[in-house]
């Protein structure tokens, strides 16, 4: 059963593969018995295995228990999720928050609330797979615009049925990408057109402005839009996501929402360690300071090596290589000499763009980034993706 299927994958070089991790997600793990620097977790502050936020997890779970019994308007409601919801808001500068288990489920939620059978859906044509299943599953008329592309995205508002309800779709920076919308012109748009923005920034949260409150705050467009949605499962080192926003868009949310109604709620484990997470965050800036330092390192390196990168202005650095088969090579040769990113390829990212994406994190040192570029001088030189020195 299946087989064909699986042999026409492995054929174009899409098959997928788990790799067993014998360790927690820091900066070396244990995979298939070697020890290698982890170049692919989202994990960008250290945070997912900061011994402060275990100790708030085990705490929790000795007060609370390891699951949370039943959906939360049935009796699974727990002091951790509304804490969490209480900090989210205030982080965030909303009224209020509505935790989900998942990113995932947070846009498969959220956006069959903002678009209805009849709306329009206009999204990034490099939006998350949540997000356009989220868009599917409200029953919108959907509409794709080139990445970034807001001459493309007013073409399509343009020739929209007059006042007809439209809802725009972006992430704050790219997950494959890296790269972030342009919010303040993007939201002109929007406002010429009177369409409604879902921002979802899974990876701008923690890491992007001043204060790490995301996208939004480092183009200053917090007061601009109303609501936006992002996940605890990258820079806040946890698991689950969030809605904040008005209270009325949290309680409509809390009552129609199917994957907030009909689901478990998280374990209050994980809601209490993403509110550690969140102080942190809060009060030690230079986690994100030495974020940035590794960043710019890594990002001018690899530039200077000669590979092709994307336009990236975050931690993820995603190195271009084209085709599944020559990332697949480049990966194997990066995991050959100690250095674990796995190659991303179609359908996470368009044909012929396939890359390795990595990410870096402020815990990685001198002495491991030394070593990645070194890992990537080799065999970028081998594959001939990089002239020779
Ligand atoms: N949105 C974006 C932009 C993401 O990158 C991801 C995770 N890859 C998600 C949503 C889904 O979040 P989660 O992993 O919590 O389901």
């Amino acid at each position: 059963m299946f087989d064909r299927e699986l042999q026409d994958l492995e054929r174009r070089h899409l098959r997928r593969r788990l790799r067993l991790v014998a360790s927690e997600p820091g900066t070396v793990v244990q995979i298939e018995g070697r020890s290698v620097i982890l170049m692919a977790s989202n994990n960008y502050l250290g945070l997912a295995n900061h011994p402060k936020l275990k100790d708030v997890a085990i705490q929790a779970t000795a007060q609370f228990g390891v699951g949370s019994g039943a959906s939360r308007l049935i009796s699974g409601n727990l002091a951790p999720h509304s804490a969490l919801e209480e900090g989210l808001a205030q982080f965030k500068g909303t009224e209020s928050a509505l935790l989900f288990s998942s990113g995932y489920l947070a846009n498969l939620g959220l956006i069959p609330a903002l678009a209805k059978p009849g709306s329009l859906i206009v999204a990034d044509r490099l939006c998350h797979a949540s997000l356009i299943d989220g868009c599917r599953l409200s029953g919108a008329d959907l509409r794709v615009f080139r990445h970034n592309d807001l001459d493309h995205l007013g073409s399509l508002l343009a020739r929209r049925r007059a006042r007809r309800s439209t809802l725009i779709v972006t992430e704050g920076v790219f997950s494959m990408d890296g790269d972030v919308a342009p919010l303040p012109d993007l939201l002109d748009v929007a406002e010429r057109y009177e369409a409604q923005v879902l921002v979802d920034d899974a990876h701008g949260t923690g890491v992007m402005g001043n204060h790490g409150r995301g996208t939004l705050e480092l183009f200053h467009v917090e007061g601009r839009l109303p609501f936006h949605m992002g996940t605890l499962g990258k820079a806040l080192g946890t698991s689950g996501a969030y809605v904040v926003g008005p209270h009325s868009l949290i309680q409509f949310l809390m009552n129609t929402a199917r994957p907030f109604v009909y689901s478990t709620a998280p374990p209050p484990a994980t809601a209490a360690a993403a509110l550690g997470a969140l102080k942190i965050v809060e009060t030690e800036p230079e986690r994100r300071a030495r974020l940035w330092t590794n960043r710019h390192r890594l990002h001018a390196e690899l530039q200077g090596l000669g590979f092709r990168l994307s336009e990236t202005v975050s931690p993820i650095i995603p190195v271009l290589v084209g085709e599944p088969d020559k990332a697949l090579a480049l990966a194997r040769h990066l995991f050959e000499s100690g250095v674990f990113a796995p190659a991303v390829r179609p359908p996470t990212v368009p044909k012929g763009t396939s890359r390795v994406r990595i990410t870096v994190t402020s815990e990685h040192t001198q002495e491991q980034l030394d070593r990645v570029v070194a890992a990537f001088r080799s065999a970028g030189q081998q594959l001939r993706l990089i002239d020779g020195v």
